[in-house]
């Protein structure tokens, strides 16, 4: 019988590993005994099962982590700093593992998921560093009275993760919650599930049973009945717009607190004074397609350039597009692998479809690329001739299809950027420090980058507007999220002039 651990057990041509949730620091089915099929995208073979978790499995890990969480909170914040960087080790010790396991399990390719597993490390080091800062304030009173705020942990966070970047999301998202003094429970996506449990299995060895838990099934399940459960009072959630909604409202009926990192159909504004060339390279950079196949949150789909290099930018875009290596991703030849799994292909190729239907023209890619007639590959994609109208111009894709769009009055593709019910990020290539500062002010997301998307500081806050969604991370901000303020006004007892006397 399996214990229920995957690392180092998954692979082409293995048998499937029957992995297991951890609650409690106990390995565990699902109440119900159900299991969930783990597929690698780039074969279409089983790599192994997950249990697929209910309102049973629900209740068990908040009970778990309910349970840790004095113990957590009372070891107080260097300790739990410590055990932090000690995480970060053991999982920097695996990384490469890891790495493989995300490439098998999500088809991302093998160089961006080891960047990944580096951003987790980061991410768990960064938190550990700001542990101490969760202090409070005090209030200037007359000299009778003393009066502070502090700020303490809500117990037991929930943090629900999408597909698209299974262990750096699993690992590095948990980490400011724990810092903050929380028992977390994790739940993946259900596609994506199988470093989430590695991850538990390296945790384990570093942190007191039930801090960390790992649960897995599907949203309409499982995550449902996290969300919706009144020992759940924290809620962090990552993942599309539609769950985020009913997220909220799930929470809302035990008014638990609900942070949201949502999708995005973010601009990209190109002035006429780049590198044409550079800009090109830059604009396929900025879709992620290389380190997630442009299954991300920041991917820069809608590119508007100016009217007087749109010609010979579109060219240049699409010569650099067909240089895409599309294959095998565990290959460190291929640039691009599959599509995680296959409803999103159907998905993609449905954006592709529409968007010909509506009169957009496909300007490279849009087919499954041939080859092995296995796997869930679609090829990098270039539409021109696209109206603000379009659906390709208005829904998420989470995809690598990109649509080119003109402009010429800066004004104008200011309205036409932000004119979008989405707000995630917003993107500015020019040389002109004047234009990058009013594109900056004037663009309506959480996040602006101006000649280098993704190129993100450590620590510097990420989070949405409008239907993006609300509360930041990666900054300070988000570990004192997962705190709640309290005022302590102590009225000091009446002066007694005997206590002065001896
Ligand atoms: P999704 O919303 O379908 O699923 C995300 C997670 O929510 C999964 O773990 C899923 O099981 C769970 N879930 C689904 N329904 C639920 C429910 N009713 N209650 C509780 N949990 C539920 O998203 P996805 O397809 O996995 O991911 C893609 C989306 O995530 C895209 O829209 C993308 O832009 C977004 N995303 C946002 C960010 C960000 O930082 N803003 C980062 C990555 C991805």
């Amino acid at each position: 019988m399996s214990d229920g651990r995957v690392l180092g057990r998954v692979g082409r041509g293995r048998p499937p590993v029957a992995a297991r949730m951890h609650i409690g620091g106990q390995w565990r089915e699902a109440a119900s005994g159900a299991r969930l099929d783990c597929i690698d995208p780039t074969t279409e073979e089983l790599l192994g099962t997950v249990p697929a978790g209910a309102a049973a499995d629900a209740d068990a890990a908040v009970a778990a982590a309910q349970e840790a969480s004095g113990a957590w909170r009372a070891l107080g914040w260097t300790r739990r700093a410590a055990l932090l960087r000690d995480l970060a080790d053991a999982v920097g010790e695996v990384a490469e593992p890891l790495a493989v396991l995300d490439v098998l399990d999500s088809g991302n390719p093998i160089a961006g998921m080891r960047g990944d597993i580096e951003s987790a490390v980061r991410e768990l080091h960064y938190y550990a560093g700001l542990a101490g800062q969760t202090h409070g304030v005090s209030t200037p009173t007359g000299p009778d009275t003393v009066s502070f705020t502090k700020r303490e942990p809500y117990g037991v966070v929930v943090r629900i993760v999408p597909f698209n970047h299974p262990f750096k999301f699993a690992c590095g998202k948990a980490a400011a919650a724990l810092a903050a003094g929380n028992a977390v429970i994790v739940k993946p996506g259900e596609q994506t599930s199988l470093s989430a449990v590695a991850l538990a299995e390296v945790a384990e060895a570093v942190l007191p049973p039930g801090v960390l838990n790992v649960v897995t099934g599907t949203g309409a399940e499982l995550g449902q009945a996290l969300v919706s459960h009144p020992g759940a009072p924290r809620v962090a959630f990552t993942g599309s717009v539609a769950t985020g909604r009913r997220i909220m409202v799930a929470a809302a009926q035990h008014f638990g607190h609900v942070t949201l990192e949502l999708g995005g159909k973010n601009p990209l504004v190109i002035c006429p004074d780049v590198d044409v060339r550079q800009a090109a390279r830059s604009a396929v950079a900025s879709m992620n397609v290389a380190r997630s196949n442009g299954q991300s949150c920041g991917s820069t789909s809608r590119i508007y350039v100016h009217e007087s290099i749109r010609a010979e930018f579109t060219d240049a875009l699409v010569d650099r597009v067909r240089e895409i290596r599309v294959g095998d991703p565990l290959d460190e030849a291929n640039d691009v692998g599959p599509l995680a799994f296959e409803a999103h292909l159907q998905r993609v190729s449905g954006h592709i479809t529409r968007a010909q239907a509506s009169g957009a023209t496909l300007a490279t890619g849009g087919s499954r690329p041939g080859g092995t007639g296995r796997g869930y590959f679609i090829e990098p994609t270039v539409f021109t001739d696209v109206t603000d109208e379009m659906p390709i111009a208005r829904d998420e894709v989470f995809g690598p299809v990109m649509s080119v769009l003109g402009w010429s009055d800066l004004d104008d593709v200011v309205r036409r950027a932000n004119d979008t019910e989405l707000g995630l990020t917003a993107n500015v290539f020019t040389r002109d420090l004047r234009v990058a500062h009013r594109l900056a002010d004037q663009l309506q997301a959480g996040y602006v980058y101006v000649n280098g998307t993704g190129r993100r500081p450590p620590g510097s806050p990420f989070g949405g507007w409008k239907h993006s969604g609300f509360g930041k991370e990666n900054g300070p901000e988000e570990l004192l999220s997962y705190t709640r303020e309290k005022t302590v006004t102590v009225t000091l007892p009446a002066e007694d002039p005997d206590w002065a006397t001896p």
